[in-house]
């Protein structure tokens, strides 16, 4: 019998080096940047507990009605792979006892499962990196946690093409008062409404606002806004993150239709998008969560926080080149051979990377080094090596010289940053 070639599932896909390199550089500098604030990183696992998203994110969001890779394990455990990272956090806090240190500032980076429609720059299983404030009830923490996500874009060097979106949903009393008024301005279109529409009219009319139906975008042109609702504590909080921001320079647009999936959200809610991936459009999104932990069975405990998909700023990020360039040995004859086995592993030692192709005459090995990208290729003929020297060629610029082998680890690191400097 035929087997075929097992594939990857669909919505997932391999991240070969040059994609996986590009994932780890966003992630390096988003680190980096989250720890200048003060955010440390926590790990919590990709399983969870199905009840956990169920109960923190609300059983009408997306998440939790469609999108759970959710499964019963072979000890009848109800168990769900990880659809994003707020809910695992929330949970860490509460089952580690970590109130006690609050305000609290944690990252985390990793992937993330959704079922939905594959398309460009929407996967099944997708990378995350997000950062969670708690404890802090005060703008401030909205304020620093959005400074935060613009300078992290800002050192990606993709802000060029991203505007950043921001709302308030208000605190209980302006929701639950917008929700009547908006409740019975759409119950006269019950009928118009699309079927999803229909459905959410019941359970949380409020994301109706962000329906991507163009009949239920018609009927919400004319919608109360929530604004008239706000109470005055729910107002000035919210000119206070505008002020804040004003202060920084962080430009933003208000957008009343922003309302976000997830039931968890208060007050500040904020989308960084940009015009550059078509409909996928959201690269960085969140607010603020002050019901979630008390939710979840925990302390009542406000949050702020933030998550940007990598894969989609992995599309937008310029192209770089390698900071640590590949040297290429290309040792001639055998004796030549031998010495270049340790001379990779001391160029190494200093630093370098190098790689000494296996085997080849003098044109093989030098293709070769040009299709690992390598900027330098050593040539070492035994003749040259008893003159204690090699010969040095630049692949970008094509010149070549001797250089001495004493020192020769330090000579080429020169060269390297003299090139990478000019380039
Ligand atoms: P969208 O409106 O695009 O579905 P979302 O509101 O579901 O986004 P969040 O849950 O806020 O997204 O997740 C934060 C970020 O994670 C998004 O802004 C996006 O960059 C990224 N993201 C979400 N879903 C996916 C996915 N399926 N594939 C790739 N990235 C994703
Ligand atoms: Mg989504």
């Amino acid at each position: 019998m035929l087997q075929s070639v097992p594939k990857t599932v669909k919505g997932t896909r391999d991240l070969l080096p040059e994609l996986a390199e590009k994932f780890r550089f966003i992630e390096t500098t988003a680190s980096h940047a989250a720890e200048l604030y003060g955010f440390r990183e926590i790990q919590t696992p990709i399983l969870e507990p199905t009840g956990l998203f169920v109960r923190g994110l609300g059983d009408t969001s997306d998440i939790v009605s469609k999108e759970m890779y959710r499964f019963t394990d072979a000890g009848g455990d109800d168990l769900v792979l990880r659809p994003e990272g707020t809910a695992g956090v929330a949970r860490a806090f509460i089952n580690e006892g970590l109130s006690q240190h609050v305000p609290l500032k944690l990252y985390y980076r990793g992937p993330m499962f959704r079922r939905e429609r594959p398309q460009r720059g929407r996967f099944r299983q997708f990378g995350q990196f997000g950062v969670e404030l708690l404890g802090v009830e005060k703008p401030q923490a909205d304020v620093e946690v959005l400074a935060c996500a613009q300078r992290i874009l800002k050192s990606l060097g993709v802000m060029g093409t991203i505007t950043l979106h921001l709302n308030t949903l208000g605190d209980t009393e302006s929701r639950a008062e917008y929700r009547k008024q908006l409740t019975t301005y759409l119950e006269q279109f019950r009928a118009s409404l699309s079927k999803e529409s229909q459905e959410r009219l019941d359970k949380n009319p409020l994301r109706i606002l962000d329906s991507k139906s163009p009949e239920d975008q018609k009927i919400v042109e004319d919608a109360p806004k929530l604004e008239s609702c706000l109470t005055e504590s729910a107002k000035n909080f919210f000119s206070e993150v505008k002020q804040g921001l004003a202060r920084l320079g962080i430009k933003y647009v208000v957008d009343d239709r922003l309302v976000r999936g997830l039931d968890y959200y208060c007050h500040t809610v904020f989308e960084f998008t940009t015009t550059a991936l078509g409909a996928q459009s959201a690269v960085l999104a969140g607010g603020r969560y002050d019901g979630l932990i008390k939710d979840l069975g925990g302390p009542a405990t406000p949050g702020v926080g933030w998550a940007f998909g990598v894969d989609r700023l992995a599309e937008l990020l310029p192209a770089r080149e390698a900071e640590n360039p590949m040297v290429a040995l290309v040792p001639l004859g055998p004796e030549a051979e031998t010495a270049a086995l340790t001379m990779a592993e001391e160029l190494r030692t200093a630093g370098l990377r190098v790689e000494t192709g296996y085997s080849g005459n003098l044109a093989k090995r030098m293709k070769r080094a040009d299709k690992i990208g390598a900027r330098l290729a050593i040539i070492m003929g035994s003749e040259e090596l008893q003159k204690g020297v090699v010969s040095v060629k630049d692949l970008k610029d094509g010149s070549q010289g001797e250089v001495p082998l004493q020192n020769l680890a330090a000579t080429l690191k020169l060269k390297l940053k003299s090139a990478w400097t000019v380039a």
